[in-house]
């Protein structure tokens, strides 16, 4: 059992490690369209990822989930996966990508023991791909998820947020998509991460109203499986080897049983995605290059702050000023 326990008694066994804050897609609900990115001194290194991943794993973590920005557009990623799928302890390595470096890079990091990945997909039609992207090639996307498709990892599991008049409309369609291939797929509100200069209660669309298309077209069965996640899951019943989740941030709130903090690629331990208190694990990473108890106090400090749940709202256009690439979403 994890010794990471916060305020609540929740235990905190999954981290979701950023490796970069920056990616070659601009995506409309995640990015501004014009982004500065965090300069090099103030990210941290590969080894810097390492130890602080490793440092999680002895405090009893069990899964680790490398996000970004785009994971895979850092320098090194392949070998920083083999040294974190290899600490004891840890039960699984997974990773979310938005796929366009998948062609290449999904069979190694298959080899060297990623055992699931995410793909984020919001749409069949390229251009409207590109609109929702702003860079982004849907051709190369879907040749990554091939990729994936070959390479052999346990599971494959697409994400779509979904928005009102700019892809609610393709939700069959992608549903389809997932399910001829045997994948799974997730769709989730937007949350309100960033000023990302549009107002985002205009294209919100519950997972309740999802849900409902996707049953007018497919039988759903509730499933009470979860992935140790906010999903919620039901299973087609004539595709019985995929599961459609569900997160919804505004409609369902899952925070009672929240088990994960995010570490951003500055260093900061981001104790609740809807709230800016942080420990600035980079500060004491370099202090204390040899010594690892002054992190470990601070970190089991930090977790008695760690919110009760998060309070997003559709009304206020921006609550949290931090972007979703910032934040290891
Ligand atoms: N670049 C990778 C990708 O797009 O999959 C990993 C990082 S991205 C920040 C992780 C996930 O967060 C993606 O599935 C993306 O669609 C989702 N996301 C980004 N901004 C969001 C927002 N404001 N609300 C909800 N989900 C968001
Ligand atoms: Fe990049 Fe992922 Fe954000 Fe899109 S959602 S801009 S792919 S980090």
């Amino acid at each position: 059992m994890s010794n990471l326990q916060d305020g609540f008694g929740r235990r905190i066994d999954y981290l979701r490690l950023s490796v970069t804050d920056r990616c070659d897609f601009r995506c409309v609900y995640c990015m501004a369209e014009n982004m500065t990115f965090l300069p090099r001194s103030e990210t941290l290194s590969l080894e810097e990822l390492y130890r602080l991943a490793r440092l999680f794993v002895g405090q009893g973590v069990k899964k680790i989930r490398l996000t970004g920005g785009e994971p895979l557009v850092r320098q090194g990623i392949v070998d920083l996966c083999q040294r974190i799928a290899a600490l004891p302890g840890l039960r699984e390595l997974t990773l979310t990508s938005n796929g366009s470096q998948l062609r290449k890079l999904a069979a190694p990091l298959a080899r060297v023991g990623v055992s699931r990945v995410n793909i984020s997909l919001d749409s069949l039609q390229p251009e409207r791909f590109r609109a929702l992207t702003r860079t982004g090639d849907l051709l190369q996307v879907l040749d990554g998820i091939e990729a994936a498709r070959d390479a052999g990892f346990a599971r494959i599991r697409l994400n779509t947020v979904v928005m009102r008049g700019r892809n609610l409309d393709e939700v069959p369609a992608l549903v389809d998509y997932a399910l001829e291939r045997g994948l799974d797929i997730s769709f989730i509100e937007e949350m309100p991460l960033g000023e990302v200069g549009r107002s985002r209660g205009e294209s919100y669309c519950s997972s309740d109203e999802v849900r409902a298309l996707i049953a007018s077209h497919h039988r759903l069965l509730d499933s009470t499986e979860h992935s140790g996640g906010p999903a919620r899951y039901v299973r087609p019943t004539a595709y019985p080897n995929s599961r459609i989740g569900f997160i919804s941030p505004h409609s369902h709130n899952f925070c009672a049983s929240c088990n994960r903090v995010r570490l951003t690629v500055e260093g900061k331990l981001l104790l609740c995605l809807g709230h800016d208190n942080a420990l600035d694990l980079r500060a004491l990473l370099r202090r204390f290059p040899d010594d690892d108890q002054p992190l470990l106090d601070a970190l089991h400090a930090s977790l008695q702050h760690k919110p009760q749940q998060h309070r997003f709202n559709l009304d206020a256009s921006v609550q949290v000023l931090r972007f979703m690439n910032a934040s290891g979403g």
